[in-house]
């Protein structure tokens, strides 16, 4: 193998290890929920969901999930409100 292509598997390979390289502007994942599909997306740092529970509370199980798995790698917008404090690592945020 090239020595050349050698190299970027090496630097790919550590590059995976570090998320936060990425930032995701947008994402759109169909989530198999426990009581079916639901279709996610982020935009703009806004995150929506089609299920019901979402339209009440702005927010549920889904996105909440994607926030976890994709935490290093969300704007601080798209991140769950309490660990944008944990990343922020100030004690003066209040929410
Ligand atoms: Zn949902």
């Amino acid at each position: 193998m090239h020595s050349d292509l050698i190299g970027k598997i090496e630097k790919a390979r550590h590059y995976a290890n570090e998320p936060e390289r990425i930032q995701l502007e947008e994402v759109r994942a169909t989530f198999h929920g426990s009581n079916g599909d639901h279709v996610l997306s982020l935009q703009e740092s806004q995150w929506t969901c089609n299920c019901s529970f979402f339209k009440t509370w702005g927010t549920c199980a889904h996105v909440m999930a994607m926030q976890k798995i994709l935490d290093p790698m969300l704007t601080i917008e798209a991140r769950q409100p309490d660990m944008a404090v944990e990343w922020n690592g100030s004690d003066t945020v209040t929410i």
